[in-house]
């Protein structure tokens, strides 16, 4: 392990396990963003799933830690006012896209566990077989679907001015996986038009991405999750237009209240993008609460409840929880 690892895994096991740490937390709530949990630990590893991926194993290791050192609550108990009265600090789950998985692969752990979370919803996506482009994308450039769907996709991005870089066949397979993983990031500036063609070039998967709402209603029933939207479309909501800003938002909401009893009064901003504009079109939409993607912990108070702070949880740190100590203690120096 390099020393630098060392060093954050270290300063992070102290954080938690020293007084100075203890006293920061105190009375303080951290929200965990996770997106996937895969069936699979080995898969969840490579660099191009890491940051939104997480195995079976690595997410059990974190569940026993988290119980270890926080206390597990439900999402709007770190929200509401005068909810943080506890010795211990408070944690909550929260997930996003709305991934198939996170029923077949996430839930049972929770339900062994104990542990509640919260699942925002990209809600075209519910019950339907429309597919996310950066694991569509992603995945057949990876040849999961093999080699031929894979020649077919590149000669797509060729003809889109994109040629996959030669890195993208290294035989070293975390640079392959690495590369592929730059790759798909600079992808994030072409148009949804052309992202959706690019998908559309790609082979179904046997299953759907997404939940169904059946699903969506089966996990709410247990009373261990609830739901919320991260837009409908996923479209990154700073660069709509005012009209197609409240579509958006409109047509999310709708859905999570036909889908959901108890839907949450949370937005969720797709890739946590959000500016002023965005901030006060969701507010005027009834929502209470938004969660953004900067780092940080929550204190009930300074924060703008329209942009809170969440620590992204990647295979990496959901394996060594640790570094995700490390990283909240220094989210939460002042
Ligand atoms: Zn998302």
């Amino acid at each position: 392990m390099a020393i630098k690892q060392l060093l954050k895994r270290t300063s992070g096991w102290l954080y938690l396990n020293s007084p100075v740490g203890r006293n920061q937390l105190h009375g303080a709530g951290v929200i965990l963003m996770l997106h996937r949990v895969l069936a699979n630990d080995r898969a969840a590893e490579l660099p191009h799933r890491n940051e939104l991926c997480v195995g079976p194993k690595a997410f059990e290791h974190l569940l026993a830690w988290l119980k270890k050192h926080f206390d597990c609550v439900p999402l709007m108990d770190i929200l509401q006012p005068g909810a943080l009265r506890s010795e211990r600090p408070k944690v909550a789950l929260t997930f996003d896209d709305g991934w198939r998985d996170n029923a077949l692969n996430a839930f049972p752990l929770l339900q062994k566990y104990q542990v509640p979370a919260s699942i925002f919803l990209s809600t075209d996506y519910i019950g339907s077989r429309q597919r996310f482009w950066w694991e569509s994308i992603g995945e057949t450039l990876w040849g999961t679907h093999g080699e031929q769907p894979r020649t077919h996709l590149i000669e797509c991005l060729q003809h889109m001015g994109r040629p996959l870089p030669a890195l993208c066949d290294d035989p070293d397979m975390q640079r392959r996986s690495l590369a592929l993983l730059h790759f798909l990031q600079s992808l994030k500036t072409l148009s949804p038009l052309d992202l959706n063609h690019l998908t559309d070039a790609c082979p179904q998967e046997s299953l759907p991405q997404a939940l169904d709402w059946q699903q969506v209603r089966t996990l709410e029933a247990s009373g261990l999750v609830r739901f919320g939207p991260h837009g409908a479309s996923h479209a990154i909501l700073t660069g709509l237009d005012d009209q197609r800003l409240d579509e958006e938002l409109s047509r999310s909401r709708e859905a999570l209240r036909h889908g959901c009893n108890r839907p949450l009064p949370v937005y969720c901003y797709p890739n946590g993008d959000n500016d002023a504009r965005v901030r006060e079109h969701v507010a005027n939409h009834d929502f209470s609460f938004a969660l953004g993607t900067g780092t940080g912990i929550y204190r009930g108070g300074a924060e703008d409840p329209m942009a809170l702070p969440r620590f992204g949880v990647s295979q990496r740190t959901a394996r060594n929880p640790d570094l995700l100590s490390w990283r909240i203690y220094r989210g939460a120096r002042p």
